[in-house]
C-alpha cells in the first residue's frame, strides 16, 4: 500500500458526499461527528476509502428507506497512538447466526445482481494490512456498529 499522511475526517467527508443524494432521496440522515482534533495518520487513502465505501454501502442497504447512519471519529483516549472510526446504522441488526460469517469471502444474505459478499472480507483484509482492527457490534432490532481502529503510523 502507498502510505501518505492522511486526514481521515476528510476521507469520510468525501465518501459520505458520494452517498448524499441517494440518502436524501430515501430519507436517510447522516449523523456526522468528526473529531476536530483527530491526528493525521500514515496510511493508504485509496484503500481506506474503499473500506468506508463498503461499510456505508451496507449501512444504506440495512436501513432501507428512512433511518440514520452515524459516522464518527475520535482519538482513542486509552491508546494514544491510535484513532477510532465508527460507522453505525439504525437498520434491523444482524442475527448471531449471520454475524459470525459476515467477514467471510462470498458470504451474503442479499439476493440479486450487485451483492457478491465481498465487501466486508475485502475490508477486513485491508484494515489488517493497514495495521488496524475492525469489529462489529449488532443488536437485532436496534442496529449495527462497525468500529475500526488504525495506528497513527
Ligand atoms: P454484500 O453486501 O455483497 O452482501 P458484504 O461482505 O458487504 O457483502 O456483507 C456481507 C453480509 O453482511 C451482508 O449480506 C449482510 O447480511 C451483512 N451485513 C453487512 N453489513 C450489515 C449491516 N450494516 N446491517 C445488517 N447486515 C449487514
Ligand atoms: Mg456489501
Amino acid at each position: 500500500p502507498i502510505h501518505e499522511t492522511v486526514d481521515v475526517n476528510q476521507i469520510l467527508i468525501d465518501t459520505v458526499a458520494l452517498f448524499e443524494s441517494e440518502a436524501y432521496f430515501r430519507e436517510i440522515q447522516f449523523k456526522k461527528d468528526y473529531d476536530p482534533l483527530l491526528p493525521r495518520i500514515s496510511t493508504d487513502p485509496t484503500q481506506l476509502q474503499q473500506v468506508f465505501l463498503n461499510i456505508i454501502d451496507n449501512a444504506l442497504d440495512a436501513v432501507g428507506n428512512s433511518g440514520t447512519i452515524g459516522v464518527k471519529t475520535r482519538k482513542n483516549p486509552d491508546i494514544s497512538h491510535e484513532i477510532v472510526i465508527e460507522i453505525s446504522d439504525t437498520g434491523p441488526g444482524i442475527p448471531q447466526s449471520v454475524l459470525r460469517h459476515i467477514f467471510e469471502p462470498f458470504f451474503t444474505t442479499k439476493k440479486g445482481g450487485e451483492a457478491k459478499g465481498l465487501g466486508l472480507s475485502v475490508s477486513y483484509s485491508i484494515i489488517e494490512r493497514l495495521g488496524g482492527h475492525i469489529r462489529v457490534a449488532s443488536e437485532e432490532g436496534s442496529g449495527t456498529t462497525f468500529t475500526i481502529t488504525l495506528p497513527l503510523t
